[in-house]
């Protein structure tokens, strides 16, 4: 796929990009290495207002840059006006906090004085997905910019607006030239990017084979990396939940972003004791979606990113179906133009489908049901992913219990699973490794150095 902007509602090519040329590469390389050497000695008072400036010109622009996300991915509109002004929410939060995540830390030994400090490394890439085209790379660049080092974005092929419109905000602000670069190449590219001495690390955040392939190139060059791939998240509903609330949130956390989001909940675990009526209010909210034209206010559910997306969204349903699940509502793409799809539910997942064990990366909900807590844990768990999961429960043992046991980034109870600034974001075994946001996000690329003087 070159790079291109083209609306996934109307299927219209809007505006093709060259790739970068080797030279061209080479030269964004150069600038980065070079800007690092200075940058790295502002001082955090001024990372700190750039950010700041940064935060006011998002907010500013906000209206403009929800409708290129929508334009190039096609997510409702007010959802990404809602996703510029939540990077502003990002961009503040370090430049308020950096500087005390990155203070020494003092350690009690047999030195007259020792203490840990925080240093930054220098270039890190950081290769990007179309679902959240602005907040994915905030949360990389504000933590980044704040710490001393310097980015360079290698984006999703299909938002190259929205990848330079972040360079952009970001010169706009005061970062100096070569602070944060954004280099429009294919996926091609990004190993021999990483094999260059002057990167020293990067993140990827997208599918299990491209994060595969990222750790590989990366780990041949020692050089370290923070994945954050993709999730089938659990959204467990137990016997004493408040099903009206967990039935309306769960249609939330399914179909957010047109269903393409790594924390959207994915399999619904419910108790046989509550099955039949969760099921009959998670449908109703369903029946009541509207799918089409992501500009318009009034819509739920716009089209899904690219056609590739739909095609595999399409062959895991219909595999599910031939297998024996059965449908609820939707199950089929919709006829016209555009890479619609409707808000589906499936029941009944056979063993060996993909519903039971894939992603699905769309606004596709599977419902499992289960007689206990033990077999919703069990069945939680069951699962190659491990990035998010929600439960609903009034209970405050069964609380604990799920705690403790799910194995998960993040466990929420009775709310949906969120990204926040001030907590850590990300996931165990398939779904990737380290973390994103907060302290320990900032503190994924930096040099933990130890002093110690006598
Ligand atoms: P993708 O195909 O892996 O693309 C993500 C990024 O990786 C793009 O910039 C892509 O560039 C690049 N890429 C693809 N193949 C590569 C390779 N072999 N080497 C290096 N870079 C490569 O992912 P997607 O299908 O667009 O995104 C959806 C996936 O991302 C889902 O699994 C979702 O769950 C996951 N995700 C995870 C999180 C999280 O925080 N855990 C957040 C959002 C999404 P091109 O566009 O040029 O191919």
């Amino acid at each position: 796929m070159g790079i291109a902007t083209i609306n996934p509602a109307t299927g219209e090519t809007i505006k093709t990009f060259a790739a970068l040329t080797d030279e061209e590469i080479e030269a964004k390389l150069a600038i980065a290495a070079a800007t690092f050497k200075s940058y790295r000695k502002t001082s955090l008072t001024q990372r700190s207002e750039w950010l700041m400036r940064a935060a006011e010109i998002l907010e500013r622009d906000a209206q403009k840059l929800g409708e290129m996300m929508t334009t190039e991915m096609g997510k409702p509109l007010k959802s990404a006006i809602a996703e510029g002004k939540k990077c502003a929410v990002g961009c503040r939060y370090y430049a308020e906090n950096g500087a005390a995540f990155l203070a020494d830390v003092p350690a009690k030994t047999d030195a007259s004085k020792s203490f840990v400090r925080y240093e930054p490394i220098g270039t890190i890439l950081a290769v990007m997905p179309w679902n959240f085209p602005l907040w994915q790379v905030f949360r990389f660049a504000a933590p980044a910019l704040m710490a001393g080092n310097v980015g360079l974005l290698k984006h999703a092929s299909n938002v190259p607006q929205c990848a330079l419109a972040v360079e952009a905000i970001l010169t706009e602000a005061g970062f100096p030239l070569g602070a944060f670069q954004t280099l429009l190449v294919g996926s091609d590219r990004v190993a021999g990017i990483i094999k260059d001495e002057r990167v020293k690390a990067a993140t990827l955040t997208g599918s299990e084979a491209a994060g595969a392939s990222l750790a590989a190139a990366a780990g041949r060059e020692i050089k370290k990396t923070v994945l954050e791939l993709g999730g089938s998240d659990p959204f467990i509903v137990l016997e004493s939940a408040d099903l009206a609330a967990a039935a309306a949130t769960g249609v939330t956390a399914r179909m957010l972003n047109n269903g393409q989001s790594c924390i959207a909940a994915k399999r619904f675990i419910v108790v046989n004791a509550v099955a039949d009526e969760f099921e009959k209010l998670f449908l109703e909210h369903f029946q009541g979606l509207k799918v089409g034209d992501p500009m318009k206010e009034d819509t739920d559910i716009g089209p899904l990113a690219t056609p590739d997306i739909l095609a595999e969204l399409d062959l895991q349903v219909q595999e599910t179906v031939k297998m024996g699940g059965k449908v609820l509502i939707g199950g089929k793409p919709l006829e016209g133009v555009g890479n619609f799809y409707p808000p589906t539910i499936l029941t009944a997942i056979p063993p060996g489908s993909p519903g039971e064990k894939d992603e699905f990366f769309g606004p596709v909900a599977l419902i499992f049901r289960v007689e206990n807590i033990d077999e919703a844990i069990a069945l939680a768990n069951d699962s190659p992913f491990g990035l998010g999961a929600s439960a609903w429960t009034n209970n405050p043992e069964e609380q604990e219990r799920l705690i403790e046991e799910l194995e998960a980034g993040s466990v929420f109870i009775n709310g949906l699973v969120k990204s926040d600034p001030s907590l850590p974001f990300g996931g165990i075994k398939r779904s990737g490794y380290g973390r994103e946001l907060a302290k320990e996000g900032m503190q994924e690329f930096l040099n933990i150095k130890t002093v110690w003087v006598k």
